[in-house]
């Protein structure tokens, strides 16, 4: 059974019911909802608690897709006992929403930066303080300051942010929509999820992000390092001011 994963719709639950379906040899657990994010787009996975009938909590470390299945493995914490844990026991998931809040506002500003550079992204990572994108930029003119100053407009004007889905046929149709080449949006299932920022942005995407652009806070370019002749790897950090 194929988990269900509460966070695409909601990204800010931070709670959530579920039935534990499986218990793996080496600790993974397999659960029939979640609102544990997997590792994937460059966004780590989260981690968090999962609360046992008998008031026991056992500490989930990270979550990944199982390569096989698809499945969510919940990976426990090194040291946790998992021996009072059964399939089908009704547990409660509760996700460190500190960690993850930072990737949601972290993950958006990085669909924002692919705005203020309209360059072919060929990769990119979410932290917890920091995120990056890599971008082929056949002849760069920008400073630093003059993306950060971009990226601030687009956090201040507050955009809505929001979700649609639309086939696979209808997304092989618009390649252009496709920015990042190295990560192919999430496909299989026939539907192709689009994250849309205010009227500046739409892509499709499977991570998590903020509702609202102001939430980002204050960004700022850190970096500018060149990896090759025309690859730019763009780092992006908190501001000092929103760094909380
Ligand atoms: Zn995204």
């Amino acid at each position: 059974m194929t988990c269900e994963a509460l966070f695409r719709s909601d990204s800010y639950l931070t709670i959530c019911d579920a039935k534990v379906t499986e218990i793996r040899e080496d600790g993974a657990i397999l659960l029939d909802r979640s609102i544990f994010y997997p590792t994937g787009g460059g966004q780590p996975g989260d981690c968090g608690s999962l609360e046992l009938p008998n008031g026991g909590k056992i500490e989930i470390a990270t979550t990944r897709k199982d390569r096989e299945s698809g499945d969510n493995l919940h990976i426990p914490a090194e040291g946790q006992n998992t021996d009072g844990l059964k399939v089908s026991d009704a547990i409660v998931c509760h996700l460190d929403w500190s960690s993850r809040y930072r990737h949601m506002r972290l993950h958006t500003a990085l669909h924002l930066l692919s705005v203020a550079l309209p360059y072919p992204v060929t990769g990119g990572q979410v932290g917890q303080d920091e995120a990056r994108l890599d971008f082929n930029i056949p002849e760069p003119n920008f400073t630093k300051d003059d993306i950060t100053a971009k990226l601030s407009e687009m956090i201040e004007a507050d955009h809505g942010v929001s979700e649609s889905w639309i086939t696979d046929e209808e997304l092989d149709a618009k390649p252009e929509m496709v920015k990042t080449m190295s990560v192919q949006p999430p496909r299989g299932a026939g539907r192709v999820r689009l994250i849309q920022i205010g009227d500046i942005d739409l892509q499709p995407c499977g991570g998590t992000h903020v509702s609202q652009t102001a939430e980002i806070g204050a960004v700022e370019v850190s970096k500018i390092e060149n990896k090759g002749k025309q690859n730019r790897r763009i780092r992006i950090r908190f501001s000092a001011s929103s760094d909380t």
